[in-house]
């Protein structure tokens, strides 16, 4: 095992590996992850910290914490932006399976956490990395009986026969596809090939395909595999992102598609020396959405060479392109054209769609069920009736235009329309609903 500092290892604790490992962690975002940062008070309760516990969502929608860890930051590979690559200048750490089974069964018997994601640099060659992380998995589900949810990582270049091992131990596993194109690879992780990453991918699919049973869930991978992706640390534009991301849900049938917007900690020699503003990262998970859930294709939101605009989420943005199609009558529009409608998210097409099969829809109705008017309005007719603001694609556009969008006449929002906006942007955020 290759280990840059032997003497610094060799003498932490377990609390400083610990440490150092899961603080490794928190880059990696192909499970939620809380990403607070907040210290305790005398008298209060718990605090909270960006790293060590993260929170997921099991696939009947429970919210749940767990420890988030590497097994190894000790890492072959050098990555340009990555805090692990071989160069960086870091203390290194490295947990044995046994140890990782010992916190993560003492860390849920305390109600810390309730499941594992369990991920690592490459300390070792792909297939023993792969194999220590394989044992962690099984020591804990057949020597410490431990139930709960385990996230297992993924190593590109492993022997596939341990990838059908790990995945009848764990619940969901990932592979990052890191960067979104080949020339990025090359560029900054020249150990890495399109091809090695998606390899796995590509067995995991098949073999939890496989162990589909007529119904229920798989019994191979039940949490299905994920993958993240680093956004704006090469010139990829979020077109090319978007044509990626649709093809892994395609070939792949991945259930999420994480990106990740780039922190500057790699080889500032290599790298853009900002980050990119999250509003990217939110654009993007607006437009996978859209992608998962709203019938959209990345052909229609967006060509291949541009970016998103920052001003309107890609939904407007669509339904500005295509004035032809709008406005459309909700008592008549078919269920996939109300998924169109800016404002109106799938819980609300579908009471949409189940109400007006006994009654002619109004205003008033729609506003009971959730459509967020100040949107919809623009793009609709309901029994015949517009309230929108007219044809005038530039008046429309101001009006959905963020942070204007809600504003008062003088172009300042009121305190009750800052909230409104503000908790229409976290719902969006939570449901995906746009
Ligand atoms: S393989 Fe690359 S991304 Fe992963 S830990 Fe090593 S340097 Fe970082």
């Amino acid at each position: 095992m290759t280990n840059l500092f032997p003497a610094l290892r060799s003498s932490l604790t377990l609390d400083e590996r610990v440490t150092i490992l899961t603080e490794g962690a928190k880059y990696d975002v192909s499970c939620s992850s809380s990403g607070s940062a907040r210290r305790g008070v005398r008298g209060g309760l718990g605090d909270c910290a960006p790293a060590g516990i993260c929170h997921s969502f099991t696939p009947d929608g429970r919210c749940i914490s767990l420890l988030k860890i590497l097994m190894s930051n000790d890492c072959l590979y050098n990555c340009k932006y990555c805090a692990n690559r071989r160069e960086a200048d870091l203390p290194r750490a490295t947990l044995t399976p046994r140890e990782i089974c010992e916190i993560t069964v003492g860390f849920y018997r305390r109600n810390y956490i309730e499941g594992l994601f369990l991920s690592s640099a490459v300390f070792a060659s792909p297939n023993e990395t792969m194999e220590r992380l394989t044992e962690t998995v099984i020591l804990l589900r057949t020597e410490y009986n431990f139930h709960g949810y385990v996230h297992l990582k993924a190593i590109p270049g492993c022997d596939p026969q341990l990838l059908d091992l790990a995945a009848r131990y764990a619940d969901r596993m990932s592979e990052n596809i890191e960067l979104p194109s080949s020339a990025g690879l090359k560029m900054l992780a020249p150990q890495k090939t399109k091809e090695a990453i998606l390899a796995p991918m590509e067995r995991l699919a098949t073999i939890a395909q496989a162990s589909l049973p007529q119904r229920g869930r798989a019994k191979i991978l039940p949490a299905g595999q994920t993958t993240q992706m680093i956004v704006g640390a090469t010139p990829d534009t979020d077109g090319t992102i978007l044509r990626l991301t649709e093809g892994l849900y395609r070939h792949y049938r991945l259930k999420r598609v994480y990106y990740s917007a780039y922190v500057p900690v790699g080889n500032p020699s290599l790298l853009p020396v900002k980050p990119p503003d999250l509003l990217r990262e939110n654009r993007l998970y607006q437009a996978d959405w859209l992608l998962r859930f709203y019938g959209f294709t990345a052909e229609e939101l967006l060509p291949t060479d541009k970016n998103f605009d920052r001003a309107v989420d890609p939904k407007c943005d669509w339904a500005l392109r295509h004035p032809e199609v709008f406005p459309l009558e909700i008592n008549t529009a078919p269920y996939e054209m109300l998924l169109r409608v800016p404002g109106i998210g799938v819980k609300s097409a579908w009471r949409i769609a189940r109400a007006r099969e006994t009654a002619t829809l109004r205003y008033e109705d729609l506003q009971k069920m959730k459509v967020v008017l100040r949107r919809a309005a623009h793009f609709i007719t309901c029994d015949g009736k517009y309230n929108g603001c007219g044809e005038n694609r530039a008046i429309l556009r101001s009006y959905l235009t963020a942070p204007a969008f809600g504003a008062s006449e003088e172009g300042q929002m009121t305190l009750t329309e800052a909230a409104n906006t503000l908790v229409e942007a976290k719902r969006s955020a939570l449901t995906g609903e746009l």
